[in-house]
């Protein structure tokens, strides 16, 4: 397969996002490849706990401040959003509906122009910097991820905050295990994939969910009115390439047989593994905000809500609050 340069133009002065500097490890398999988002949730819970207790916290060189509680009535506020609202509702609603009038459009320009387009898969040497895409060839398909892509764990998050647990991986292997009657398809799934399929686009998952229990992925795919999903043909999953948790050698085996017209997910590394590589939150927030990045979304890469558990879930005061965008209250009592 021939690597072209990508439709966004190469851009200079980007650095520190080409050199993956560490190999991720993945204990919670609906991420792409890092322990971050088990770590943050139980830094979460414990955080919210504290902040309950009428307790507040220093935080680097500001003053102490007060910490809100993350939980109203014991519900985290990202599965209030995600699981609960109707905002999340249209957010989801939203990307499938762009992500159908895009796929549509490069149907139709695949028939009616001359050049050759491009996969939403990146090539084998790109970078963030540099996001080089495959070439398209074969028939089209859209690769989409599972776990608050398609489909909602509504069930597996209530006994997380039933419980006031974080991720488990033994829990977790048994709710993969489970019938799937607790989810439910993220608002859009089903009407989108059906789009797709009458247009004569295949859908494919790639997800971190085990090879092993493949067939209760599927069934709760089917079951939910995604499917078809077949393991090995339209369901590649952890354990199908090399890699782990990483999804680029997915990628590569489902781009070397399709014309990959999309790439839907929740999480930034069901895009390309390179946003796992180590970046820190403001690196990472930099590189999809950058020239080279920025235009792939909502063309060819399209992102799912998920305030709930993952890579989002980073970052400490002075990652997620600069310098320069701080703001004290001159009416606060003085100490
Ligand atoms: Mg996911």
């Amino acid at each position: 397969m021939v690597a072209r340069r990508s439709r966004i133009p190469a851009q200079a002065g980007i650095q520190g996002y080409d050199t993956p500097t560490s190999a991720p490890v993945a204990l919670d398999p609906r991420l792409r490849g890092d322990t971050v988002g088990a770590v943050v949730k139980a830094l979460t819970l414990a955080t919210a706990a504290f902040a309950l207790s009428g307790c507040v916290v220093a935080v680097g060189n500001q003053s102490p401040a007060p910490v809100a509680p993350a939980t109203v009535a014991g519900v985290p506020a990202g599965m209030q959003y995600l699981y609960g609202s109707g905002e999340a509702v249209a957010a989801s609603r939203q990307t499938y509906s762009a992500l159908v009038r895009y796929v549509q459009q490069y149907q139709r320009d695949r028939t009616t122009l001359r050049r050759m387009p491009l996969q939403a898969v990146l090539a084998p040497g790109a970078t963030l910097a540099q996001p080089t895409q495959l070439t398209c060839t074969g028939k089209a398909a859209v690769v989409f991820d599972v776990d608050e892509t398609v489909l909602l764990n509504t069930g597996y998050e209530y006994s997380d905050a039933r419980g006031g647990l974080s991720y488990d991986a033994s829990r977790w292997e048994r709710w993969e295990r489970s019938d799937g009657r607790a989810t439910r398809a993220v608002p859009g799934a089903v009407e989108g994939l059906a789009a797709l399929r009458a247009a004569g686009v295949t859908v494919v998952f790639n997800s971190n969910r085990n090879a092993a229990t493949a067939s209760y992925t599927e069934a709760v795919l089917n079951r939910a009115g995604l499917g078809p999903a077949r393991h090995g043909e339209t369901l590649f999953l952890k354990g199908d390439a090399p890699g782990g948790s990483g999804k680029d050698a997915r990628r590569a085996l489902i781009a070397a047989k399709y014309c990959v017209v999309a790439l839907v997910g929740d999480q930034l590394g069901d895009f390309t593994d390179l946003f796992n590589a180590g970046l820190k939150p403001a690196e990472r927030r930099a590189a999809a905000d950058s020239p080279a990045i920025a235009p792939l979304w909502g063309n060819g890469w399209f992102l799912l809500p998920n305030p709930v558990y993952g890579t989002a879930l980073a970052g400490d005061f002075d990652d997620v609050f600069p310098n320069d965008l701080r703001w004290s209250d001159p009416g606060a009592p003085k100490e």
